[in-house]
């Protein structure tokens, strides 16, 4: 959050950066040199693009001075014109401040199809312009995997662990090499040199196998983990419940991941199944690539299937994730409700957030490990 713009947004909102731009250049050139350095990624043109885009656009809110410099000039520009025209007892459109008419041209230059924005003394309304003809450009270069991935991370759920506080006291602190994985998958770096998978298969440069592969570590960790952020969530909205309910069966045998033990709507209480699919696997991305959340979707609808049985008597609902970290529709509308439940009982408006990084987080950790999982043990020296 406060990484390098911040710290100079005085300057950018105050200053006609457009006319320094080497300055500018060599500012962003540190900041993606940094940003390497940090998080031990290389990023390419594109990666580093998506990189500085905002954590709602797809992006790590890492942004670059060159991106964000025209739209803060405007914004204050147009935020200080009634102070200053009080200030000098004139009216309003016989004030000019110095650089404006400059900066819009060279806002309409460079966004030749977006619109003036209706409220310009916001900095995100210039802002979200230039971010999204940027995405879209991003997007229309991109196709396959990249394609899957671009549409998934810009779904807001799946930047969540980008927003939460990295508090070792709260659970929400990723590691270096988790956070190094989470990057990477999020902006399509290479994460590994290509190896075999301990099952056999080949894993690429961009490791994408240990998000699906069967026998990697990593899957049942991740599956406890959200289940637990549930269970815990549930509780602390004093809605008792109890993971894997004994004497209850799906269709293939397998028990539940939880139960309340008191009723969530219409008299029924509610049984949940969560599940995390990869949104890059070969039976996943003919849709991924075409919608976000479509392998979450139909993994739901799998659960749904294996639940037939228990629906007359019970509420279910299928929390299905996805690696990238996006999520089907009914964990997104089951989470917001539990979230505001939280908020009820704890005063706290911020609970609900807190549980989608929770479960955000998670589901990075899952990657990080499924990554990891696909080493041969090493073997000590005899
Ligand atoms: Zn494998």
């Amino acid at each position: 959050m406060c990484f390098a713009v911040p710290k100079v947004t005085y300057l950018l909102r105050t200053t006609p950066t457009w006319l320094c731009p080497e300055e500018i250049s060599y500012f962003d050139d540190t900041l993606k040199d940094t940003t390497e350095i940090i998080l031990n990624v290389s990023l390419s043109v594109d990666q580093w693009t998506q990189a500085s885009l905002p954590v709602r656009h797809g992006g790590l809110g890492l942004r670059r001075a060159g991106d964000v410099g025209l739209p803060a000039f405007l914004a204050s520009a147009h935020g200080v014109a009634d102070l200053v025209s009080r200030i000098l007892h004139s009216h309003r459109d016989s004030v000019t401040i110095p650089f404006v008419r400059d900066a819009l041209a060279i806002w309409s230059d460079r966004f030749p199809t977006a619109s003036l924005p209706e409220v310009p003394q916001v900095q995100r309304a210039w802002d979200d312009a230039g971010a999204r003809i940027t995405l879209s450009r991003l997007f229309s270069a991109a196709s396959g995997v990249d394609l899957a991935r671009l549409r998934s991370v810009s779904k807001v759920e799946a930047g969540a662990w980008l927003q939460a506080l990295p508090s070792p006291h709260l659970g929400t602190l990723l590691d270096s090499d988790s956070m190094r994985v989470a990057v990477a998958f999020r902006l399509g770096c290479d994460v590994c040199i290509p190896h075999k998978c301990i099952c056999g298969s080949t894993v690429e440069a961009n490791g994408h196998h240990a998000l699906s592969c069967r026998r990697c570590a990593g899957r049942f960790p991740r599956h406890h983990a959200l289940n637990d952020i549930v269970r815990r969530a549930l509780v602390s909205a004093n809605i008792p419940c109890v993971l894997e309910p004994p004497g209850l069966c799906r269709t293939d045998g397998k028990r539940p991941d939880g139960l309340t033990l008191v009723p969530w709507q219409k008299g029924k209480c509610l049984l949940w199944d969560a599940t995390c699919v990869s949104t890059f696997a070969a039976s996943h991305l003919s849709r991924t690539v075409q919608a976000a959340g479509a392998a979450a979707e139909s993994a739901a609808l799998l659960k749904r299937a294996k639940y037939s049985a228990l629906e007359a008597k019970y509420y279910f609902v299928p929390l299905a994730f996805e690696t990238t970290g996006c999520w089907g529709s009914e964990a997104i509308a089951f989470i917001r409700e539990l979230g505001l439940k939280l908020r009820e009982r704890t005063s706290d408006a911020r609970a609900g957030s807190y549980l989608v990084q929770r479960l955000s987080i998670a589901i990075q950790r899952g990657n990080a490990a499924s990554l990891m999982g696909t080493f041969a043990p090493v073997q000590s020296e005899p």
